[in-house]
């Protein structure tokens, strides 16, 4: 079934009973060519590119709920690539190109939004890495504007330009960047996969690995064994869990991040802005509400919910930051489950096991990351071999301290990146 104009018209005028599922629920089978472990954005975008680039279609997608679930459908969808080093730059540049023709690639409507992000900065040491990332930005081949405090000023008005404590001495802006909305880019690719004869299943939770002689050959679920010829992780923040079923540790803390959005309001913010103090970010959605962010919560856990204290910091900052909104009321909050690596960067390789994959320590940026990360894992399952936008994402990093890409440098803390 084609989406269009003509088909919302037809189907409007015709008592809308025309609309199928998005995606058979079909019963697994004994074994598959790859097995991917998690629905979330990940998963499904690999299955599709696995579907579309390299078709290879005998393929499942294993998620323990159901699809979109997980972070795809709790994050602050931000999309940028806005990095500065080497290795995730050239990275998040191809995920972006991505995502300018996605919504026509899956001919489904996901609400990319290019409305451009601002990054604040309050001194002149910030202003200073600001203008070095804008250069790496721009050599990388990406867009990106110095803005003055004054042209800031124009861009947001409602922002505290008195505030001495943080003052605004003006911002770095990437005009492509932007927001999509996150759960129809996970029913987006889990169509587009589907479609193309991927098996989704729900309500199939991964709980073991098998692995016979230094191979994997399958895995065992909640709703018996599934033989596998490859198996690729994309678990997210249950990605040290679900390793460990094969008898990996991986270099990955899992930490609770929230989010929150306000009430329904008239359109006043119409870019993300993000502030280099307090690390808050806000944009607004479609319907108004003001959904914003800031810090992980400080200590590890697996409860997608998120503990007071940080809500008191993100609402004091961003009511420093932004003093009208102290009249707005919170509309709601919840957590999700990220998993951060040592350097704050991902991994996709090849795991220690043959046959097993590994995509995971997307920390709190993977949203923007889902079809780069899709496209370029599903490359390494096919060929065996890292695509080229993603040489540097290797496992051993860790162990040998060469190729860490710590784009915060603040040194071998997870919960700090
Ligand atoms: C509050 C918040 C704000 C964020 N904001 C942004 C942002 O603005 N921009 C950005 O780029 N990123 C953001 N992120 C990060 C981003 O959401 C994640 O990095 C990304 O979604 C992770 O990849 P995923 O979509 O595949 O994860 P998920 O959607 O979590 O998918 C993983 C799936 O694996 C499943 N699973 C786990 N264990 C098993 C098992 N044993 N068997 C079967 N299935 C299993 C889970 O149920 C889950 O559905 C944010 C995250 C949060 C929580």
């Amino acid at each position: 079934m084609r989406f269009s104009g003509w088909r919302v018209l037809r189907e409007g005028l015709t008592g809308n009973k025309g609309w199928k599922p998005h995606w058979r629920d079909p019963e697994p089978k004994s074994e598959y060519d790859v097995v991917i472990i998690g629905g979330g954005g990940h998963g499904l975008a690999t299955a599709y590119y696995l579907a579309k680039e390299h078709g290879i279609t005998n393929v499942a997608v294993l998620e323990k709920g159901y699809l979109g679930g997980g972070n795809v459908g709790r994050n602050t969808t931000i999309v940028r690539a806005n990095y500065y080093l080497p290795g995730n730059s050239e990275f998040y540049s191809h995920s972006l190109k991505l995502w300018e023709g996605m919504e026509q690639d899956l001919n489904y409507n996901a609400m990319m939004s290019q409305r451009g992000i601002i990054n604040l900065f309050h001194n002149d040491g910030q202003r200073d890495a600001a203008v070095r990332r804008g250069n790496a930005i721009i050599n990388q081949g990406d867009d990106a504007e110095l803005l003055s405090r004054e042209q800031v000023r124009k861009l947001a008005p409602f922002l505290n330009f008195e505030n001495n404590r943080f003052p605004i001495m003006g911002g770095l802006m990437q005009r492509r960047a932007g927001t999509a909305r996150h759960d129809a880019v996970a029913w987006g690719y889990a169509r587009g996969a589907g479609m193309r004869g991927v098996d989704l299943i729900q309500n199939c939770e991964v709980t073991g690995i098998d692995v016979e002689g230094g191979k994997v050959v399958g895995v065992q679920t909640v709703r018996g064994p599934i033989r596998a010829k490859k198996v690729a992780l994309a678990a997210a923040g249950r990605s040290g869990q679900v390793a460990a079923m094969a008898g990996l540790t991986l270099p990955i803390e899992s930490h609770v991040l929230q989010a929150f959005v306000s009430e329904g309001l008239k359109p006043i913010v119409d870019h993300v802005i993000t502030f280099a103090e307090g690390h808050l970010y806000i944009s607004q959605s479609d319907k108004g509400g003001l959904v914003f962010g800031s810090y992980l919560d400080f200590y590890s856990s697996y409860a997608a919910r998120g503990n007071l204290p940080m809500v008191e910091h993100t609402m004091e900052t961003f009511v420093a930051m932004v003093p009208a909104v102290s009249k707005a009321r919170l509309l709601r909050s919840w957590g999700g489950i990220m998993d951060m690596t040592p350097d704050g960067s991902p991994i996709i390789d090849h795991s220690p096991i043959d046959g097993l994959y590994l995509n995971c320590g997307w920390c709190y940026g993977g949203f923007k990351a889902t079809p780069g990360s899709g496209s370029v894992y599903a490359h390494l399952i096919a060929t065996d071999r890292p695509h080229g936008a993603a040489t540097k994402f290797k496992l051993d990093r860790f162990r040998s301290g060469v190729g860490l890409m710590d784009e915060e440098g603040t040194g071998a803390q997870h919960n700090l990146h």
